[in-house]
């Protein structure tokens, strides 16, 4: 049987051996897929080791995602542009890395949610790994503006000049004070702020009538950047679970050739928070 997992550290809480086994059910596909603990200075020992043991591919996630991507013998051009691994594919010809994060969130804020990203305004807040990897995408949805605003205004800035070049649209990086007078369509929130139970430190107003805040967190209930978003005027909430069934979909099809429904996953897993 061929053999999937999700390495990281911790992992016992993921949810993507749940969500794999849901999509093989639902497309008739036979494999496995567990959760795999690798020592923080153990990640290619246990991959060698999957590797060998009959392993067809990994889900990678924190804190090893920038050693996947240096582990991986080739790229998919959205993994070089975030910079980062968190797919995995073992074959013949050695080891591919893909990042499947940003298709996932692009497809559940346009597909699921039904809100449009291309002509709009939009704002992706953080400048760390999920930010990075949700650049490419975000351009390629054809948005009227592109804006990266960071706690700290310096990372934020570097982004928007790295990715300066990549599609016909020039993205903007500031921090946050910086944002005060300007308004949004979409609002990404791709801070770890809701971790610390805390929300972004935002001026008042960015908000535009029939916004979207979206949170790549998830969890029980609205996190705090969900609920200063709803004081603030946002129209629409969403939390990232989505966004985890989707980049676990498409890493499904970047294994198996075959894509999964997504609804009523993530429907299932909805309810069991
Ligand atoms: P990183 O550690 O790489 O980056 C953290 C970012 O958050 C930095 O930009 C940092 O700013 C900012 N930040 C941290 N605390 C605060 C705060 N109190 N106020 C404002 N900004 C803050 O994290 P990742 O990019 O890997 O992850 C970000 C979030 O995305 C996490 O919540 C993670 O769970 C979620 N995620 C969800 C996924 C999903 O499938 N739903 C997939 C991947 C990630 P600074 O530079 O100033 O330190």
């Amino acid at each position: 049987m061929d053999r999937y997992a999700v390495i990281g550290n911790p992992i016992a809480h993921s949810k993507s051996p749940r969500i794999h086994s849901l999509f093989a059910a639902q497309t008739g596909q036979t494999l496995s897929y567990e959760a795999l603990l690798a020592p923080l200075d153990g990640f290619a020992a246990t991959i060698a080791a999957f590797r060998a043991a009959g392993g067809r591919g990994l889900n990678v996630t924190v804190p090893f995602k920038l050693e996947a991507f240096d582990l991986a013998d080739r790229h998919t051009p959205r993994a070089l542009a975030a910079g980062a691994v968190n797919t995995l594919a073992f074959g013949p010809d050695g080891v591919l890395g893909d990042n499947t994060d940003g298709a996932g969130i692009l497809r559940d804020i346009t597909v699921t949610l039904g809100c449009p990203v291309a002509g709009r305004r939009t704002l992706l807040l953080g400048a760390g790994g999920a930010a990075r990897g949700t650049i490419l995408p975000l351009l390629e949805a054809g948005p009227a503006s592109l804006t990266i605003a960071n706690r700290t205004a310096s990372r934020a800035t570097e982004l928007a000049d790295e990715f300066a070049r990549a599609g016909t649209l020039r993205p903007q990086g500031c921090g946050f004070a910086e944002l005060a007078g300007q308004h949004f369509d979409v609002v990404i929130n791709a801070t770890s702020a809701s971790l610390s139970d805390a929300a972004p430190d935002l001026p008042a107003g960015l908000y535009a009538p029939g916004s979207l805040a979206y949170d790549m967190m998830y969890g029980k209930g609205d996190t705090p950047f969900l609920v200063q978003a709803r004081q603030q005027g946002a129209a629409r909430l969403a939390d990232g679970l989505g966004m985890l069934v989707e980049q676990a979909a498409e890493s499904f099809f970047l294994w198996r050739g075959v894509r999964p429904d997504t609804t009523a996953v993530l429907a299932g897993l909805r309810a069991a928070l």
